[in-house]
């Protein structure tokens, strides 16, 4: 079969291909703990469920509108409100199937070959492979511990060319938990000023995970100036523990926003009718579910952190938020592919290679688990590394 030369380029997602292999290893007897998928690991609140049920049961399952069900986009303008300070209206919002429907669309809809854009690393690997799809270059710009993983002015300024077309930023960021503060962002909106052919992708999906109660600064808030030139990504996947729902939304100029529907009503017709149903009770109903949630990953974090504080050489990646844990593996092994492979082999426990996040030697751990399997799982790897890890 003639495959796309364009897909020689694009590699299936990591974590998605990790979790597979998670599930083929339990089919075979095998106690595998997963901590490499990006799932959570509670319950979708009851509401949403019920709500979703309802829909179900009373025929609504027909095609929606390609950009979503207007009780749905009044009840995202409304959350949006109440977070940023910011008014959307019905025209600047588009419901996907997940947010990576919008994250894709809106470099699909905007892009010419040849394109660059620029994403912050470590990073979530999608970014890398989403901007190849759209038939753009990638520009990788390393972020260190020093600026806590997160883009600087500088480091910002030097990376624009005539040929950038977008900015990727995400707070709190997969896989360190980096939250941009109003500083940070006024620093890059800054630069950003200066530069009007870029566009800026602001991924807030994990928004409802920072750490100690903080909230997160939205870029349209602190930036105002930007406020045409942003596409902010969420979705309720993380925040309602909803991944299989797969709704998601990107809110930005209603020009951006038409282009997006357009390929929404060609290749997806409309999000899932049901999955609708469910976010919005999620979302106009579900507060007390998602603190909940909040809480019991905050729970699991400092039970994590506490637990590789006894493991000697290996250090945490300061992040302040998100679901995951990103640990400088160096103190065993520079290889970190090598190492995840000889965890899985010898504890059934995986984790996602940092080298799949554009920084080595990590390991990114989900801490969203179930207690009992963050704390088993915790104790493999303890184990493992008591043994030399091999
Ligand atoms: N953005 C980030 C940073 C993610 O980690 C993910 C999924 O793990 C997504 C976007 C896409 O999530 P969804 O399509 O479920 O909304």
């Amino acid at each position: 079969m003639h495959l796309s030369s364009r897909m020689l380029k694009v590699k299936e997602s990591p974590a998605t291909m990790l979790s597979k292999k998670a599930r083929a290893l339990s089919a075979q007897g095998k106690n595998v703990i997963n901590f490499a998928s990006g799932d959570i690991d509670f319950p979708t609140p009851e509401v949403a469920i019920e709500a979703a049920l309802k829909a179900a049961r009373s025929g609504t399952v027909g095609y929606t509108n390609v950009d979503g069900e207007g009780q749905l986009k009044a009840a995202i303008a409304n959350a949006f409100c109440t977070a940023h300070g910011v008014p959307v209206h019905d025209s600047n919002i588009i419901v996907s199937t997940g947010s990576k429907q919008a994250l894709y669309n809106g470099l699909f809809v905007t892009t010419e070959p040849e394109d660059e854009v620029i994403i912050p690393a470590p990073y979530w690997s999608s970014y890398i492979d989403m901007a190849v799809m759209a038939g753009c270059t990638p520009v990788i710009v390393s972020c260190d511990a020093a600026s806590g993983y997160k883009l600087t002015a500088d480091a910002l300024e030097s990376a624009i060319s005539p040929r950038t077309r977008w900015l990727i930023l995400n707070s709190p960021s997969s896989p360190v938990g980096a939250v941009y503060g109003a500083d940070d962002l006024l620093a890059l909106a800054g630069v950003l000023i200066r530069h009007p052919h870029v566009l800026i992708m602001w991924d807030e999906l994990y928004e409802a995970f920072v750490c100690n109660g903080g909230s997160h600064p939205g870029l349209p808030a602190v930036a105002p100036a930007l406020k045409d030139r942003v596409l902010t990504v969420g979705g309720v996947s993380k925040s309602y523990a909803m991944m299989g729902w797969r709704i998601g939304w990107g809110i930005g100029a209603p020009e951006l926003i038409a282009e997006m529907s357009k390929v929404q009503s060609q290749i997806t017709s409309s999000p899932s009718s049901i999955g609708q149903a469910a976010a919005l009770a999620a979302l106009v109903e579900g507060a007390p579910a998602r603190d909940a949630l909040v809480q019991r990953v905050a729970q699991n974090r400092q039970m994590a952190i506490d637990m590789i504080g006894t493991m000697d050489g290996l250090r945490i990646a300061a992040g302040a938020g998100g679901i995951y844990l990103f640990v400088d593996v160096s103190g065993f092994s520079e290889d970190d592919r090598g190492f995840a492979d000889a965890l899985l082999n010898e504890t059934g426990v995986l984790v996602l290679p940092g080298a799949d996040c554009g920084a080595s030697p990590y390991i990114r751990i989900n801490i969203a688990r179930q207690p009992l399997q963050l704390e088993a799982g915790m104790r493999r790897l303890q184990q493992f590394l008591r043994t030399g890890g091999q």
